[in-house]
């Protein structure tokens, strides 16, 4: 293949630099998807299908590059040509087909799959509209549709169609699909994701509101509907019956294409189920099975449950999905005959209510009816594992115990540091060499220099550069003014209770406080929150309100401004966390103890070189025994203590009230100062939150909280300590690739080879 100065020469008969960077993005798109579109298909008898309702990908162009190893090269080809590629990324749009962590941990999986050279493939829906897209007015959150696809991106439309049957219609879908590659890798998989044919955007009335009724122009229009009420349940029930369906119909074809006679499927493909979203596609595999290829009930059951992994990312049980048979009969009446069958299995098997699939509200218990008929239960902490053992889903796993494994999460090293840091990267292969890419153990390596000044001088250098280059990305896209040489100490993550965004808040009001009455930090502190609340969690907008109030409150304030700034960016997405990550030095990680599942943000900082805050929870608990207790900061309550406070309804907010320093902090949300400048309802229910019920706990780690985060600023000022802490971060974070978690999984559950 020729070079990108010859590829546009030919396509375009302009030289580079005579074309706009809008042109340069389409004809870069082109180059790469031509580049691989003869390589060969990753093999392997048994295909691995990784369903989700979220990938979250972000933007592809230098992932891409990165992969087939021309980044360096189509870089400095443009730069010849006086062209920037950064300028050029901007102008992608990012596909944001995701909430969030369980999202993006889709998206490091099947780069991680492809890197491993697994048969292993993504399906999903091809959304015409990502998460909404944030704007920030009047103090609060306002939200407008994303739409991504252009005429020309990345998806490639194929001649593969199926008909999915409904009650009321049929519809037809169409496969688009996008090629994900590996690192260093000559071949490829797909991410797979199906659409309908007559989406119609005119159905869209004001910000993201629109027609939920109109299935057949609406099917894949968003991400995510909003659900508050039964027009927008039924779409989702559509959604994910539309993906299951398609889904099943694929892995089945594929099968019979590659030799299978389905009786022998199981070793033909292997389903992962991303969280409950696509449990659908159990019954609907035993019903292709049965009605359409005639094998016998009992033995389509056997073979389904011997192909099918069920990954659990939440303990919230309000997260935990249960449909309303009757919901189900209006949609997919056809599978809910299958869905009573099975529930008539377990129903014989096992007496005990608390693991039947239909409860006596006639609701389906997705999660249980996964449990039951799949090989493999997994959490993604070690922690949550425990904990969906001992507690959550303890009498599934009394049932069966050789079922629950745990997978902890992962990310991939090449966009979260490869492609987000590049400085960083550069001065670790200078160090270390490049096998870490491959082989992440290898970063083990530096810790040889963690003493050494040098290194420690040169890490600081490079976090400086990148707060610079975060600086600017602030100051075009939302006129922010970054102080370079303050300590950046950052949360970025979606708007919820459990991650405590609320308490962070309340320390901003505490440090507010304090300089008010002339107690200076040594060092200016940067507060920077990011992150999207769901449109109908009212206590999520009126934190976001909070916290914009207090951005605008301590920025506009001459004594208070030179020590502390607060800000909130802008529609929080893949894009903006790799411009925050490589220049944060604090890592805010503060949910509350057993309610973060894991998180990946966590990873990313660490990688990073940022030190994490936070509580013990999730994944924090192996970056903590990886990092070594003295290299990172925890406070707080464990889960064991809140778990048992959930118990015996141990928890009131008034006792801690009582503390002097906590009451101030609580009480300045309705003081004059925030009211002259926010709306008194939203501040008002959020005090009112936090006095009487405060379900998260805020107040009970509030005052370690503020503790712990003053010796983390005292120790920033001693450099070489800080530094060295930051080497053993990096050196010990290569546990958390990606990578090693997708061959654990193909290992233990899988056996794709
Ligand atoms: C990594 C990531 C997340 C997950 O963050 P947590 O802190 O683990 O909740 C969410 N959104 C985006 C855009 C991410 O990149």
């Amino acid at each position: 293949m020729t070079n990108v100065t010859t590829y546009v020469e030919t396509k375009t008969g302009k030289a580079l630099a005579e074309l706009s960077n809008q042109d340069i993005y389409y004809q870069l798109l082109n180059y790469t998807k031509d580049l691989v579109v003869d390589y060969p298909k990753n093999t392997g008898k048994r295909k691995v299908y990784y369903i989700s309702a979220e990938f979250l990908i972000g933007k592809l162009l230098s992932n891409n590059l990165i992969n087939l190893g021309i980044y360096q090269e189509v870089k400095d080809d443009l730069a010849k040509a006086g062209k920037s590629l950064s300028d050029i990324e901007g102008i992608e749009p990012e596909p944001s087909l995701g909430n969030g962590g369980l999202g993006r941990l889709a998206a490091c999986f099947i780069d991680s799959m492809a890197t491993l050279g697994i048969n292993g493939e993504g399906v999903g829906l091809n959304y015409h509209c990502g998460l909404f897209k944030q704007v920030l007015t009047d103090n609060q959150q306002a939200t407008e549709p994303n739409y991504w696809i252009e005429d020309q991106s990345w998806l490639v439309s194929t001649d593969v169609h199926y008909d999915v049957p409904f009650r009321d219609f049929t519809l037809r879908s169409t496969l688009q699909r996008m090629a994900v590659l590996g690192y260093g890798k000559s071949s490829k998989n797909y991410l797979n994701l199906f659409d309908i044919e007559g989406v119609n955007p005119h159905l869209i009335q004001e910000g993201i509101s629109f027609d939920k009724t109109k299935i057949q122009e609406n099917l894949t229009l968003f991400l995510y509907p909003d659900d508050s009420d039964k027009a927008g349940e039924l779409l989702r029930i559509y959604q994910q019956y539309f993906m299951v369906s398609n889904a099943a119909q694929l892995l089945i074809d594929e099968a019979l294409e590659r030799g299978s006679n389905l009786h022998d499927l199981a070793d033909y493909a292997y389903v992962q189920i991303n969280d409950t979203h696509p449990s659908m596609v159990i019954p609907e595999l035993i019903r292709l099975l049965t009605e359409k290829h005639g094998l016998d009930f009992t033995e389509a059951v056997t073979i389904v449950k011997n192909m099918v992994g069920y990954t659990n990312h939440t303990i919230l049980a309000e997260a935990l999905e249960k449909w309303p048979l009757a919901y189900l009969e209006e949609v997919v009446p056809h599978l809910v005959l299958i869905i009573k069958k099975l529930d008539d299995l377990i129903r014989g098997q096992y007496q005990d209510h608390q693991v039947q699939i239909i409860d006596q509200d006639d609701r389906v218990h997705m999660a249980n009816m996964d449990i039951h008929f799949s090989t493999s239960v997994n959490g993604v902490a070690a922690l949550h594992t425990e904990i969906l053992k001992q507690s959550e889903l303890k009498a599934f796993y009394e049932l069966y115990p050789e079922k629950f494994n745990n997978k902890t999460n992962g990310i991939t090293f090449r966009r979260w540091l490869e492609f987000a840091n590049q400085d960083l990267a550069a001065y670790i292969k200078e160090l270390i060499g490049d096998a870490y890419l491959t082989d992440a153990s290898q970063l083990e390596k530096l810790l040889a220099f963690a003493d050494d000044k040098g290194v420690q001088d040169r890490l600081a250098s490079i976090k400086y550069q990148n707060k610079l280059n975060l600086k600017a990305f602030l100051q075009t896209h939302q006129g922010i003014e970054l102080d370079e040489h303050s300590i950046i100490d950052t949360q970025i993550k979606r708007f919820h209770e459990y991650k405590r965004q609320q308490m962070n808040a309340l320390y901003v009001i505490h440090k507010y406080l304090e300089i008010k009455a002339g107690k200076l930090p040594k060092r200016k502190i940067t507060v920077l929150f990011g992150g999207k609340a769901a449109p109908a969690y009212t206590i999520a907008q009126d934190i976001i309100h909070l916290i914009l109030c207090l951005s605008e409150l301590i920025n506009k304030d001459p004594d208070v401004s030179p020590h502390l700034n607060v800000f909130l960016v802008e529609n929080y997405n893949v894009t903006v966390a790799e411009k925050l990550i490589p220049a944060t030095d604090v890592s805010e990680q503060i949910s509350l103890a057993s309610k973060e599942a894991s998180g990946t943000g966590n990873m990313k900082f660490m990688l990073n070189g940022a030190l994490t805050l936070g509580t013990m929870d999730g994944a924090n608990v192996e970056i903590a025994e990886l990092a070594g207790a003295e290299n990172i900061y925890t406070f707080g309550q464990d889960s064991d203590t809140i778990i048992k406070l959930y118990e015996t309804a141990g928890y009131q907010p008034s006792d801690y009230y009582q503390d002097q320093l906590i009451q101030r902090a609580v009480d300045f949300i309705v003081s004059e100062e925030l009211l002259a400048l926010g709306n008194a309802e939203r501040l008002n229910r959020l005090y009112q939150e936090l006095m009487t019920k405060d379900w998260f706990m805020t107040l009970i780690d509030l005052k370690d909280y503020i503790a712990t985060k003053e010796q983390v600023f005292a120790d920033y000022e001693q450099e070489d300590l800080w530094q060295k802490k930051v080497i053993h971060n990096i050196a010990k974070a290569g546990f958390f690739s990606s990578d090693r978690t997708i061959a654990q999984y193909n290992d233990d559950i899988w056996h794709s080879r």
